[in-house]
């Protein structure tokens, strides 16, 4: 395989740790021509949105916008699954010369009646921004005719990064959000954000905080229920697990109803006890709360200590490439992987603040490569000349890893099986040694960069 260069006008969003002075740019456009890994704003905005399981989601544009995320994700329900249905406008040559308005308010009435959702969502695509449609006033109009809630989401997919989809899935949450009252809930409650119920994860922290004697008012979105979200503001606390999603949410409580957040992550064992410890604290005054939180965490940890110390055996020294969505989630994972033995030669997000960089510098080790909104050339780039044995990743790194030969873990939220939490630590070492040690990579052997 030939060298392979970086972009100039990438140059500053990669940083090899001990190399050069830190001087990282993020949070800007993905560069024309570099192929990012990175989605548009309308993929941010219905990847937060999905999980919330009785509303209708209805993508106003193109029938290639819905098909992009339609049923891909892991994201279970207890009850309803119209979720899992992406309706779409598919909008065509004519509703762009005339507009979409009139096709969106008979699309929306007829879902409504046909299927009884509690709320819907509407997604403007490209195009809507383009022509003009005016989303707001058609949700208002059907909103008062059929009595449920109906949020526009302000996602044209060309109006910044996956981030700003995001921040419009918040703000549509956010509308929801103090629409129902309900007094029966007390001091020791709490909103989960930022947790989707891949493989049930959001079921596994409930039960944690259950356990310790809180309730848990809503999840956002994992395993979601409008009616939940319409009484989040009642909660004492906001615990907010993808900060990159659901801080903005978190930020915009804390103004209108007075409610603190957070920052916590459920991936490891040292992140997933610190979660369960910092809800503890903020209860303080109880402390069977955090009596509660020891016990949890001790019984846990000792029914999986044997297993992963077996597992640690066979990945001692083996090398990580971590790619993920939001950085936070990147910590975890590099706590993680030390636990398990191996070496992080690669750390990077697709929606990394300042601050997160500097963490992230601040916890790798010398000569690991940082990079912000990665494209495949720069990922492959560095697993070979650093000699990665494991990609971890999601659905778009994927066949980057196979490509090079070696292991891969999808952390993403495509993925079937849980890996926050205690058990979720388990499946996480279990599902990397099984990738590392893998006898198939005899038969696809590994790119080293000296073959053409
Ligand atoms: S970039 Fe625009 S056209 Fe492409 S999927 Fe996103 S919203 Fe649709």
């Amino acid at each position: 395989m030939a060298a392979i260069h970086i972009l100039q006008e990438r140059k500053s969003q990669i940083y090899e740790k001990g190399t050069e002075p830190f001087a990282m740019t993020c949070e800007k456009h993905s560069l024309a021509g570099s192929v990012s890994q990175r989605a548009c704003v309308f993929c941010g905005s219905r990847v937060v949105l999905y999980p919330i399981a009785d509303a209708l989601h209805l993508v106003h544009g193109p029938v290639g916008c819905a098909a992009y995320t339609w049923d891909i994700r892991g994201a279970l329900s207890s009850g309803p699954e119209l979720h899992r249905l992406s309706f779409s406008t598919d909008l065509r040559e004519k509703d762009v010369i005339f507009g979409g308005e009139k096709k969106l308010y008979y699309a929306l009435s007829e879902l409504i009646e046909t299927y009884s959702p509690k709320a819907a969502f509407v997604y403007s695509t490209c195009i809507v921004g383009i022509i003009g449609d005016d989303v707001g006033s058609v949700c208002k109009k059907v909103a008062e005719e059929k009595g449920i809630p109906v949020l526009p989401v302000h996602s044209e997919g060309f109006k910044g990064t996956k981030k700003d989809g995001y921040k419009a899935a918040c703000s549509a949450l956010f509308k929801l959000i103090g629409q129902k009252e309900d007094k029966s809930i007390g001091k020791y409650s709490l909103n989960i954000l930022g947790e989707f119920n891949i493989g049930g994860e959001a079921w596994i922290i409930k039960n944690y905080y259950e356990q310790m004697g809180i309730r848990i008012v809503s999840v956002m979105t994992g395993d979601g229920r409008v009616d939940e979200i319409r009484r989040a503001h009642r909660a004492s606390l906001n615990v907010v697990q993808c900060s990159g999603s659901m801080t903005h949410l978190a930020q915009m409580m804390k103004e209108k109803y007075g409610i603190p957040f957070i920052r916590v992550s459920y991936f490891g064992l040292e992140d997933m006890s610190d979660a369960l410890y910092d809800v503890a604290k903020h209860f303080g005054d109880n402390p069977e709360i955090m009596e509660r939180a020891r016990n949890i965490v001790r019984n846990e940890i000792n029914s999986i200590y044997p297993k992963l110390q077996e597992i640690r055996k066979s990945l001692q020294g083996k090398k990580a490439a971590v790619y993920v969505g939001g950085a936070f989630k990147a910590f975890s994972l590099i706590k993680a992987l030390r636990y398990l033995g191996m070496d992080v030669v690669l750390a990077g997000s697709q929606t990394g603040n300042p601050e997160d960089y500097e963490l992230l510098k601040e916890m790798c080790d010398e000569g690991t490569v940082i990079v912000d909104d990665a494209n495949p050339l720069e990922l492959s780039k560095y697993v070979i000349e650093k000699q990665a044995d494991l990609i971890i990743g999601g659905v778009k790194e994927r066949p980057i890893a196979y490509k090079m030969g070696i292991g891969f873990c999808d952390h993403n939220h495509e993925r079937k099986i849980p890996l926050a939490g205690y058990i979720g630590m388990l499946n996480f070492a279990e599902e990397v040694r099984r990738s590392v040690t893998s006898p198939v990579w005899k038969f696809a052997p590994r790119k080293t960069g000296r073959q053409r």
